[in-house]
């Protein structure tokens, strides 16, 4: 029986780690700011936006939070952001997603200051992970916790066998340039990957990312594999699920992460820390 990855623990330790940090900057009289774009009404994104306000003001960052109507125009936000850019109180910037159609948001991401892009999709800090450049940037949070919590578990994984399933910028390719650079072997599929069952038995470690329940189960895995669980998806019934059939998934494998309680939490509290270690930078 696998033992769980319990990310809302985890979560609470970096935490707890941001909040000193926070601390120790302030008594240089350093104040962590971090400012969020809301665009529109899309119930779940204010949700997500008010839960990173809340986390923010308990870990002691300021969240200033600009919201504008559907109707806002891309010359409007461009020019917010780059007032934002050229704020030196402000640190981190993101921009809430989904966003109405009429706003293209990779033009909006290119926006952003690299060194506050707290997201890191910025292309400057995309490609410098990429080609794993040395110094400090920041990286894409969902990725970046799931190598946290794996270090964190003393998973190894230099020569270790990796399928990732999902190729979104988001997850699953920034994902496989941070495990590339720390010497695995990275296989990354898509919806028209062939023989992904084949692929999922060598696996040492299984990551999922497809937004599709029960994608993978018991069955396709090797024995003692290590299971990350990143989809999370509404059944009708309004229960909340992986991408990975947990039950039968938990029989093989010898860590694996539960849905809910997993890599989401981890999610949140990263990019909090990403706020602070982007501070940090700044003041060097
Ligand atoms: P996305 O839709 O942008 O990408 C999904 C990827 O999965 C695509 O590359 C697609 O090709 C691949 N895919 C879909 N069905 C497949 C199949 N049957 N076989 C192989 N590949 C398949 O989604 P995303 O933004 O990367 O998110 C993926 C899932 O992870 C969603 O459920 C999302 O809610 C969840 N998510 C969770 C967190 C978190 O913090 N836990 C963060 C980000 C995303």
């Amino acid at each position: 029986m696998a033992e769980l990855i319990n990310g809302r623990a985890y979560a609470k330790e970096i935490n707890r780690d941001t909040q000193q940090r926070v601390e120790r900057l302030k008594q240089h009289g350093i104040q962590p700011k971090m400012a969020v774009l809301l665009v529109g009404d899309d119930p779940a994104s204010k949700i997500y936006t008010r839960t990173k306000q809340k986390k923010a003001a308990q870990l002691g960052i300021d969240c200033l939070l600009k919201a504008y109507p559907a109707s806002v125009t891309q010359e409007e936000i461009m020019a917010e952001i780059q007032q934002l850019n050229e704020d030196p109180h402000v640190n981190a910037i993101m921009v809430q997603e989904p966003l109405p159609d009429h706003l293209e948001n990779m033009a909006l991401v290119r926006q952003i200051a690299p060194e506050k892009d707290v997201d890191g999709f910025h292309p400057v800090n995309v490609g410098k992970l990429y080609n794993n450049f040395p110094g400090h940037y920041p990286v894409s949070c969902t990725p970046r916790g799931i190598v946290m919590a794996l270090d964190h578990y003393n998973v190894p994984l230099a020569g270790a066998n990796v399928v990732i399933i999902g190729r979104s910028i988001l997850v699953g390719r920034p994902l496989q340039s941070l495990l590339i650079n720390r010497d695995a072997t990275v296989t990354i599929c898509g919806r028209k990957t062939n023989n992904i069952k084949d692929r999922l038995k060598t696996a040492d470690i299984v990551v999922v990312a497809a937004g599709k329940p029960g994608l993978v189960n018991g069955d396709n895995l090797k024995e003692g594999a290590v299971v990350i669980d990143v989809g999370i998806n509404r059944l009708p019934s309004g229960k909340l699920v992986g991408d990975v059939d947990f039950d039968s998934a938990q029989q093989v494998a010898s860590l694996i992460t539960p849905v809910p309680g997993g890599i989401g939490p981890l999610t949140v509290a990263v990019m909090e820390a990403q706020t602070v270690d982007l501070t940090e930078w700044q003041n060097e």
